[in-house]
């Protein structure tokens, strides 16, 4: 058998980073070198433990610093430049980031700089990061594989096609807890209800953004930098069953679909072997028993933030990272109670016009473009309290 590959995984205590260790222990061809929590050090520490690896880092440094106490076994880096660390130092030819929010640009760089492949969960560094990120990716080599159902959907769609056969893509969206609602209706939904997603159990932020339908604004952006397909042919369907992940369209008008369980799993194990599928212990699918796949347009009046992240990526430069930066405000107010669901929207449209687009000009022009849009955007956030 050939060695095992060796993987770092970011996030590891998250729901991404769960399911990716899940995947990691029923396979011998990867080799875990590190982990790494924002600050839930116990359950960073218990899996250290369980793993066996002598490398975590916290972004937190109280947390990094009683990680350190609690456990002797390994070293603890702390701190965002911990992260940049760990990814540098740890011998890892692959990295699984599945960190939640721009948080994720910087060892995304770092991974993708040192020329390590990249298993890509955090789709707001593609977001943010756009063509820098990508240009780096082939300076140095080193290959992006996406950890999203649509993309993976995609991903294996189009790598059976010659090159220039595509002619359009598309990403699918369950619609999220509030489909079929009108504007009006959405006027006094709670957390809870926005929480409670009807087809996948996500992270919070995700979650949130499934329900506003901005995830399938940053998936826009995601398939339009991992695949280099332009703008107006990327389309989104909303399909309430979640098992038609993406399609793709040839010049003959012909239609290709990817169909599969509603499991991260399928998409994890996928980047983690490189972009190839891999056993993976799932019932298949009883089509006969699911009995209809339905399909309908997204209501861009009541889920106004697709519209807001399309105007985003026509602008380009950048104005995705102000999107994402006033969205991740406005998603962490929501989930505090400071702010109403439709308001979510309104901060973003508001910080965008105030910020608009600029020329991205280096890694250094996207930080300061997205502390300003968080600065602007919880500004707003205060006025509408
Ligand atoms: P999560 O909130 O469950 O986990 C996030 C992880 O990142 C945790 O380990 C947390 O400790 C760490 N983290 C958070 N903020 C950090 C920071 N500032 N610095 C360092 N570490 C930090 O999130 P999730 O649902 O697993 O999502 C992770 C990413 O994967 C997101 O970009 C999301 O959009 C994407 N994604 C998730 C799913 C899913 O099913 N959960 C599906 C598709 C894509
Ligand atoms: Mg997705």
């Amino acid at each position: 058998m050939a060695t095992p590959k060796r993987l770092l995984i970011l996030g590891s205590t998250g729901s991404i980073g769960t399911q990716a260790l899940a995947v990691c222990a029923a396979s011998e061809e990867l080799e875990l070198v590190g982990l790494s929590a924002e600050r839930s050090w116990e359950a960073l520490v218990d899996q250290a433990r369980a793993t066996g690896v002598k490398r975590i880092a916290l972004a937190d440094q109280d947390a990094a610093a009683r990680a350190g106490e609690a456990w002797t076994d390994g070293q603890v880096l702390s701190g965002a430049a911990g992260l940049v660390k760990l990814v540098v130092e740890s011998g890892a030819e692959l990295v699984l980031n599945a960190l939640v929010g721009s948080a994720g640009l910087a060892p995304t760089v770092a991974t993708l700089g040192e020329g390590i492949d990249l298993a890509l969960a955090n789709k707001e560094s593609l977001v943010v990061g756009g063509e820098l990120v990508t240009t780096l990716a082939e300076a140095t080599g080193a290959r992006i594989v996406p950890v999203d159902s649509e993309h993976t959907a995609l991903h294996q769609l189009i790598a059976g096609q010659p090159p220039g056969a595509v002619q359009r893509l598309t990403i699918t969206a369950s619609g999220g807890p509030f489909r079929g609602r009108t504007r009006e209706q959405l006027q006094e939904v709670s957390v809870q209800e926005a929480l409670a997603h009807p087809t996948w159990a996500m992270g919070g932020k995700i979650t949130i953004d499934s329900a506003t339908l901005m995830n399938k604004g940053l998936e826009l952006m995601e398939a339009h930098h991992l695949f280099g397909t332009p703008y107006e042919r990327i389309d989104v369907l909303v399909h309430p069953q979640s098992l038609v992940h993406g399609l793709i369209q040839l010049a003959d008008g012909a239609m290709l679909a990817h169909l599969g369980p509603r499991d991260m799993r399928i998409a994890i194990s996928y980047a983690l072997h490189g972009g190839e599928s891999a056993p993976l212990d799932l019932a298949a699918l009883d089509l006969a028993a699911i009995g209809q796949l339905t399909f309908e347009a997204v209501d861009l009046d009541a889920f106004p933030c697709l519209r807001l992240a399309r105007l985003a990526a026509a602008a380009g430069g950048t104005a995705p990272c102000v999107l994402n930066a006033a969205n991740e405000i406005a998603v962490h107010a929501f989930l505090q109670g400071g702010l109403r669901f439709l308001e979510i929207p309104e901060v973003i449209e508001r910080t965008l016009s105030q910020l608009g687009s600029e020329p991205v000009l280096s890694f250094e022009s996207l930080y300061e473009a997205d502390r300003q849009a968080r600065a602007l955007a919880g500004e707003a956030v205060a006025s509408l309290r």
